[in-house]
């Protein structure tokens, strides 16, 4: 254990997950303690911009917003996009956590996400924003490592193990063994793609046009991974502003043109799960072959996913309990547990 922890065992550190689409925090001793989307409002008023809402209120202003306000998303393909909006954010998320209160003098500890493909800059940058909003000390963890711990996979074990976290913004795949990356890349397909993809699909079959928000609820409703057996699956209502006239319109859309849309996307998830797994060394892959394959992440929850995945690789395919945190909560247990020392970086 760290001299400073022996020192101060504090029950304010926090482990975030700062993803393209929600940010997750884990509090020490009390578990996740925040879920909100990544979104921030900016408001400009005499030629001065300030922050009007973040997150989950700022999520409500998406697509809605009038001129002189801009709803952005500061994390884009799980990097920092805009860096003193994301420190904003960060900032925010934190305070919130602690009730308004001020941290006992010295600030939190806190362990960090990033995504494996993160480059030194994007890694520092992300540090630095952590720094800045108030963190005492400031850890690394990359989110595949994170999230097999949160799924409670055998990391600290010579066994292999394979994550693919999907995201919104990317497909992080992972063979991991003895508290390492034994392989990982990472493919920009995520909820976001999927959403355009709906949104360009009814565009087209339809002439109608769609927020995006209309487009992820309707991935949430009928969204799949799987072509319906009856070539049409269930029906859902949408609205939209109709193309030719310009007027607001409800259509009607099956789950059969959801997923052909989506068919592409899903393609592009199994090519990468397929190319790590021809380079796996073959003592790993015999691991993965026994244990199969986890799935975190929001994108996982894509109805039928696990099927076409598991069917196009022959294994086991589980979706995580709790896809949508086990990344935080194993970043927490990370910065908790002894065992998985070694996981954490501070570069
Ligand atoms: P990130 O880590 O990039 O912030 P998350 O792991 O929080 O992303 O996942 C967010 C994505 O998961 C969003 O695109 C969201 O639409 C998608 N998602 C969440 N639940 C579901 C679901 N039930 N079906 C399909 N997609 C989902
Ligand atoms: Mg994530």
């Amino acid at each position: 254990m760290r001299l400073s922890r022996l020192l101060s065992p504090s029950s304010s550190d926090l482990a975030i997950d700062l993803g393209t689409v929600n940010t997750v925090i884990y509090l020490r001793e009390k578990g996740i303690v925040l879920n909100e989307p990544s979104v921030v409002a900016l408001e400009t008023l005499d030629g001065v911009q300030r922050v009007r809402a973040i997150g989950a209120e700022a999520k409500l202003m998406l697509g809605k917003t009038p001129d002189a306000i801009r709803t952005i998303r500061p994390m884009r393909d799980g990097v920092i996009a805009d860096i003193d909006v994301a420190e904003q954010m960060i900032k925010h998320f934190i305070e919130k956590v602690n009730g308004g209160r001020n941290w006992l003098s010295r600030g939190p500890e806190i362990v960090i996400c990033i995504p494996s493909g993160a480059t030194p800059v994007e890694r520092r940058a992300i540090r630095q924003a952590t720094m800045n909003a108030g963190a005492r000390k400031v850890h690394l963890i990359e989110e595949s490592m994170a999230a097999a711990i949160g799924a409670g996979l055998p990391v600290a074990e010579p066994i292999g193990a394979m994550v693919v976290d999907i995201g919104g913004g990317t497909t992080e795949v992972a063979i991991l063994s003895l508290r390492g990356l034994a392989y990982s890349t990472s493919v920009r397909v995520g909820g976001d793609r999927m959403d355009d993809a709906i949104a360009s699909s009814i565009r087209r079959k339809h002439n109608l046009m769609i927020g995006e928000a209309t487009a992820e609820q309707i991935k949430f409703a009928i969204g799949t991974a799987l072509i319906p057996e009856d070539g049409v699956g269930q029906e859902m209502r949408v609205r939209g502003r109709d193309l030719l006239n310009g007027v607001p319109s409800e259509i009607t859309v099956n789950q059969a043109e959801i997923a052909q849309a989506l068919a592409d996307l899903v393609g592009q998830v199994i090519e990468a799960v397929l190319s790590a797994l021809e380079k796996t060394e073959p003592e790993l892959a015999a691991d993965i072959f026994d244990r199969g394959i986890v799935m975190t992440g929001g994108g996982s929850l894509l109805a039928g996913l696990d099927t076409v995945l598991s069917e196009a690789t022959g294994l086991p395919v589980i979706v995580a309990e709790n896809a949508l945190t086990c990344v935080a909560t194993g970043a927490g247990q990370a910065l908790d547990d002894q065992v998985f020392q070694g996981v954490l970086t501070t570069a």
